[in-house]
């Protein structure tokens, strides 16, 4: 296949002329599943008092190291310090404090007793005084049922790194700091637009000739998946004057990336290409994919533009061989690809091209067994609902036999077996 461009080759050449998008300030709930710009370092210590883990009694250990059932020892309760107050004094020798869960440990305490091993039962919910002693049944160590300062965090440490996506426990470490407004990577803006006489939208009722437009909707939802906004344009007739403008509309969002369907194979699709001529520099590819050939790609009014094929499954496989791992660039988010290894289940055709398969896969004897989804048409995208992953057999590979192994892209989750 000499006159197809190598896959590989083709993704290296894009990334290399991707830049990462610029950081931007969100408040914090907003910050769910973006991608952190700055290091976070932290300003105080987590916790940033020492404080008791358990109800019950600050005392010093030393004073109830004698301590048992039989012979309890009794202290003077001289404070309450419930939690969300500061104590007043420091604990003197022979005394306790009573104590709740969070609430800070007074000056000269080193332990906690929990309520269950003294006779200080109180009623739960209710603000009593507690009673004016206490009996200790169970020595504890110094530092028992302390959470000293700076246990979960130190101040100063790093604790979440540039470029980590934002998961819930991200969220609460960033709020237990007192980040309100959290420095992330702005997410791309992509404008989709979908080209062809023959599309109908998704509400409007087919006549005859018509398909439905599903390219801009699969675009959108795949866009969102890997970190995107999507902005979805009114879809371009096949003429000069409706492409243009829509290409123009499509500017006019101020888009970090333009992706397009269809219209870009030779043939009498001309009028897409002349309007990529005019509005930008747009080199047209064939790629060595299946399927998937035909690709542009370049920049319209200096926004990176992407050209997929029409075909639907064409659509989903370069997107996600070529434009994923760019969308995932300017993002600043890593490109993890879940893979595994399949042995296939059956002899397949092959013409040398690298080729995409949709695959189910199946755990048979310790070993996954892929099969194809039936037609492999790039026109057929409930093989893509049905498909678990996509067997890649590599360019070059003439043959394709049942029993050979191949690396399959997974789609779904498919456990470990
Ligand atoms: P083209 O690249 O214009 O030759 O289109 C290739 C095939 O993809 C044709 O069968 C089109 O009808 C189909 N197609 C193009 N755009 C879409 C779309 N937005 N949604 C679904 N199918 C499409
Ligand atoms: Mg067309």
């Amino acid at each position: 296949m000499a006159n197809l461009l190598d896959v590989d080759e083709t993704v290296r050449q894009i990334l290399a002329e991707i830049e990462r998008l610029p950081a931007e300030t969100v408040p914090l709930p907003a910050a769910l599943g973006r991608v952190l710009a700055e290091d976070v370092i932290a300003a105080e210590s987590l916790p940033p008092f020492p404080n008791s883990s358990m109800d019950g009694y600050a005392v010093r250990a030393a004073d109830v190291a004698a301590a048992s059932r039989e012979r309890p020892v009794r202290l003077p309760v001289t404070m309450d310090i419930p939690a969300g107050t500061a104590p007043e004094r420091a604990l003197g020798p022979g005394e306790a404090a009573r104590i709740m869960t969070g609430a800070p440990m007074p000056d000269g305490a080193d332990a906690v007793v929990p309520v269950e091993q003294t006779d200080g039962a109180w009623t739960v919910g209710e603000r009593q005084s507690p009673a004016p002693f206490v009996a200790v049944y169970e020595a504890v160590h110094a530092g028992a049922n302390v959470r000293p300062v700076g246990e979960d965090i130190r101040a100063g440490q790093t604790v979440i790194p540039a470029g980590a996506v934002i998961r819930p426990a991200e969220i609460g470490v960033l709020a237990s700091l007192g980040r309100a407004a959290v420095p992330v990577i702005r997410q791309p803006h992509a404008a989709i637009l979908a080209t062809g006489d023959e599309l109908v939208e998704v509400h409007e009722p087919l006549a005859p000739g018509k398909i439905r437009n599903s390219n801009s909707y699969v675009l959108a939802a795949l866009a969102a998946t890997y970190g995107c906004v999507p902005l979805v344009i009114p879809t371009a007739r096949d003429t000069l004057d409706d492409t243009r403008r829509r290409f123009r509309e499509a500017l006019a969002q101020q888009p970090d990336v333009i992706l397009s369907s269809a219209g870009v194979s030779v043939g009498a699709h001309d009028v897409v290409r002349t309007v990529l001529d005019e509005l930008g520099e747009v080199r047209l590819w064939r790629i060595n994919l299946r399927p998937g050939k035909p690709l542009a790609f370049g920049q319209l009014g200096g926004v990176p533009f992407f050209g997929l094929p029409g075909n639907p499954v064409s659509v989903m496989v370069t997107f996600d061989v070529v434009v994923r791992p760019a969308l995932l660039k300017m993002g600043g988010r890593p490109d993890v690809v879940p893979m595994a290894e399949a042995v296939v289940g059956e002899d397949i055709r092959v013409d040398g091209r690298r080729t995409y398969f949709r695959v189910r896969l199946s755990r048979e004897g310790g070993q996954l067994i892929a099969r194809t989804t039936g037609t492999q048409s790039s026109g057929a995208l409930l093989s893509m609902v049905l498909a678990d992953g996509l067997l890649i057999v590599p360019d070059g590979v003439r043959a394709v036999n049942a029993g050979d192994r191949f690396p399959v892209r997974l789609l779904r989750d498919i456990g470990s077996g």
